[in-house]
């Protein structure tokens, strides 16, 4: 097989009904969560429909990377109120891999270097393991080498990667190609991307961009974590969040992102009024 859509183009499995754009993935209810007593999380609301794209803003420490990392599964939060639902289903049920095989993706935004796991096995056993769950067969290693290496066409990485253990040795840059790597081929229904811009130059943003640009569908939702608004320039988002101590507090178009761009935080602490590009949150 020689291009990724020869292999798989289904992002449901034959016995989940089959996604439409508009439809609710994941929905947060007045989500609190924290490390031992400490809370971080302090009621976030979230609505993320298939389809869209959103964008998370916030200073340093608002809470962004842990709200992603309480989505994944990560065991180090403890969820103490409230609820997230992905697909109407109870996602604080699932375990973390439960979670990643029925579509929801983190990309870290400190990927973690795996010495002695080879990228190549790491990503035909995830692969497989979010295939099964889909209720594909299994790719073995050939046929998972050409479509792997069709894949990294996608974020002009070369092969040479594959040999590699995963991220160990690999630059900021080339852990977040990996990261976007490993998103094309789980094909997630809900991608979460921890800050995947920062520390990026500018050919390989866009890269990025472009690479969820691409594998973003109209059944599929994307949540960029991000400070800049140059990735938002390649990828326009159709909601922006601004997180501030542990709970959203606005929500807006692509124009809240550029006023947070020329303004700062600040004005944002300091007005309540409904400004640039705020609309309600659903
Ligand atoms: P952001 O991603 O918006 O910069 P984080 O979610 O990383 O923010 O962090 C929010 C706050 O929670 C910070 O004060 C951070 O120190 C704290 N925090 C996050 N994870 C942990 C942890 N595992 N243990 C203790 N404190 C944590
Ligand atoms: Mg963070």
């Amino acid at each position: 097989m020689t291009s990724t859509e020869t292999i798989s183009t289904e992002t449901t499995s034959p016995c989940e009904a089959p996604i439409q754009t508009g439809d609710l993935l994941l929905s947060i209810e007045d989500l609190h969560a924290g490390v031992g007593e400490s809370e971080i999380l302090r009621g976030v609301s979230l609505q993320i429909r298939a389809g869209e794209i959103h964008a998370l803003m916030g200073r340093n420490g608002s809470g962004k990377s842990t709200l992603s990392k309480v989505i994944a599964g990560h065991p180090a939060y403890t969820v103490t109120a409230g609820t997230i639902h992905y697909r109407g289903q109870n996602l604080l049920e699932l375990s973390p891999e439960e979670r990643a095989c029925s579509g929801v993706f983190l990309g870290f935004q400190y990927p973690v270097e795996i010495p002695g796991v080879s990228n190549l096995e790491f990503l035909r056993v995830s692969c497989n393991a979010r295939r099964q769950h889909q209720g594909q067969e299994e790719l073995d290693t050939f046929t998972f080498e050409d479509h792997v290496r069709d894949t990294m066409a996608i974020v002009q990485m070369d092969p040479a990667f594959l040999e590699r253990s995963v991220n160990e040795g690999f630059s900021g840059g080339e852990k977040k190609r990996n990261e976007i790597l490993q998103m094309a081929l789980l094909e997630p229904l809900v991608a979460i991307l921890d800050e995947t811009d920062s520390g990026l130059d500018i050919d390989a943003l866009r890269i990025v961009a472009n690479g969820v640009k691409r594998l973003a569908r109209p059944t599929t939702a994307t949540l960029l974590i991000t400070h800049y608004q140059r990735l938002l320039d390649a990828i326009t988002p159709d909601f922006v969040h601004v997180m501030a101590e542990g709970r959203i507090l606005r929500t807006g178009n692509k124009d809240l992102a550029m006023a947070l761009e020329q303004r700062g935080y600040d004005w944002i602490d300091e007005t309540d009024e409904t400004d640039e590009g705020e609309t309600p949150q659903p």
